[in-house]
């Protein structure tokens, strides 16, 4: 009943059949594609109906969200996350009346909450990537990382801010309800900041530009995405994303932010009188970390504005780097044990050994990010050795034998 013949023109619109996708033939009228979409949303406003595949969180509409208290998701991350409490009981609570505002929205509420995304400040591998992935496993929310370092404005070489959408979209398996409903970590925020103490740049396309751009994103906006991504050209077809209930959550180092933060720190001691008992911890200055200090580093004001929920992370100590080794639900020990299970074989550590990993996860610098690759070394020969070696059935990891192969296997020194 599609086919459009010649002459024939939409009874509504009056548009004719060749200016139509598709035109469809009643008794005695025809109603183009635009019309019967038309009329479809009126129909539904007018009897106060929902999405029938709304009710059943089909492909089409935003998957029903099960609202978790603050409390139910910070003992989720706790089973992934070794410390930062105060990050996760920040956004714990963020996640928890994001999507609450989500969900009144759909009550058509009065009351217009705005939604806050937030900034996770802390040095590189204390967990921010992995506390946001691990929010948005727990939501079941499609999930993007994006990374601000190569984010250019349009038109630059390098990726368009709205390439951030295509991989939420291509996360959210191409819908777009789901997508506009999903996370989005942008990592290394701090590396866009714009160096305004640099006389010779005037425009300062690697910093502010790409902030201006993001902000749009911030602030909600409609964006039309080329689905398969890359650059936007005339002919090809887009889909729109709607970014309002877009979670954005930002993490960055911002090295070297303490030294602002000690600054308005003391200034602040200083103007309140010299008998302020109030004690700085110069430990961990980042715990102070405040919007005045992100704009200071070089966000422009309007994303600090945008992303009122400011938390940070503590830099790893040696306690923690060994609780992530043991602890979280897929903790490295775990998985490699397991690894070694598949063949038959049980893997044990010694504590000393456990401690020697640590102390080189500290020595090279690395964090967190370090240790699977110090474990990988460590077991490396083993893992190719022992599967043909049907009589050894146990393996335990002392501190000499990962002194001898990681001295061996190791590239991490380097
Ligand atoms: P970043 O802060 O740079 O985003 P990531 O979250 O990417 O760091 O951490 C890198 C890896 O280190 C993670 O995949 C995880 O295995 C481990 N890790 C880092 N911090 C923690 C933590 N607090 N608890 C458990 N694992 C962690």
């Amino acid at each position: 009943m599609a086919n459009k013949k010649q002459g024939q023109h939409c009874s509504f619109c009056g548009r004719p059949a060749s200016d139509t996708v598709m035109l469809l033939q009643g008794l005695e009228a025809q109603i183009c594609e635009q019309c019967a979409q038309q009329a479809y949303l009126i129909i539904k406003d007018e009897l106060g109906l929902q999405d029938p595949q709304k009710k059943n969180g089909k492909k089409g509409e935003a998957p029903a969200l099960e609202l978790k208290k603050p409390q139910e998701i910070k003992d989720f991350l706790d089973q992934y996350v070794i410390g930062q409490d105060e990050a996760k009981r920040t956004l714990a609570v963020a996640v928890y009346n994001h999507y609450k505002r989500i969900s009144q929205q759909v009550l058509a509420d009065e009351v217009e909450i705005e939604k806050s995304n937030m900034i996770l400040v802390g040095e590189t591998g204390t967990g921010k990537t992995l506390l946001a992935r691990t929010i948005a496993r727990m939501l079941n929310v499609p999930f993007a990382i994006a990374d601000a370092t190569v984010l250019t404005e349009a038109g630059y070489v390098g990726e368009d801010v709205e390439n951030i959408l295509v991989r939420l979209l291509q996360a959210a398996n191409y819908d777009v309800a789901a997508a506009e409903h999903g996370i989005v970590f942008i990592d290394e925020i701090d590396k866009i900041a714009r160096k305004s103490d640099n006389p010779s740049i005037t425009r300062d396309v690697s910093g502010e530009g790409v902030q201006q751009a993001l902000l749009k994103l911030l602030e909600g906006t409609v964006s039309n995405v080329p689905p398969e991504g890359g650059r936007k050209h005339p002919e090809q077809k887009m889909i729109a994303i709607n970014t309002k209930d877009i979670l954005f959550i930002a993490g960055g180092a911002f090295d070297g932010i303490e030294r602002i933060i000690a600054a308005r720190k003391s200034t602040n001691i200083i103007g309140y009188g010299a008998n302020s008992d109030q004690v700085l911890d110069k430990s961990n200055l980042l715990k102070y970390v405040a919007p005045a200090d992100l704009k200071k580093y070089g966000l422009i004001p309007e994303i600090v504005g945008r992303m009122p929920i400011i938390t940070h992370l503590d830099p790893l100590d040696a306690d923690a780097l060994k609780r992530i080794l043991t602890e979280p639900k897929n903790a490295l020990v775990k998985q490699f044990t397991k690894l070694f299970e598949m063949d038959g074989i049980a893997l044990s550590f010694e504590e000393e050994a456990l401690d020697f990993m640590v102390e080189k996860a500290i020595e090279f610098k690395l964090g967190a990010r370090g240790l699977r690759s110090i474990v990988e070394a460590i077991l490396n020969d083993a893992m190719f050795e022992m599967p043909s070696h049907h009589d050894t059935k146990t393996l335990v990891i002392t501190r000499a034998y990962a002194e001898e192969k990681l001295s061996r296997n190791n590239k991490l020194a380097q």
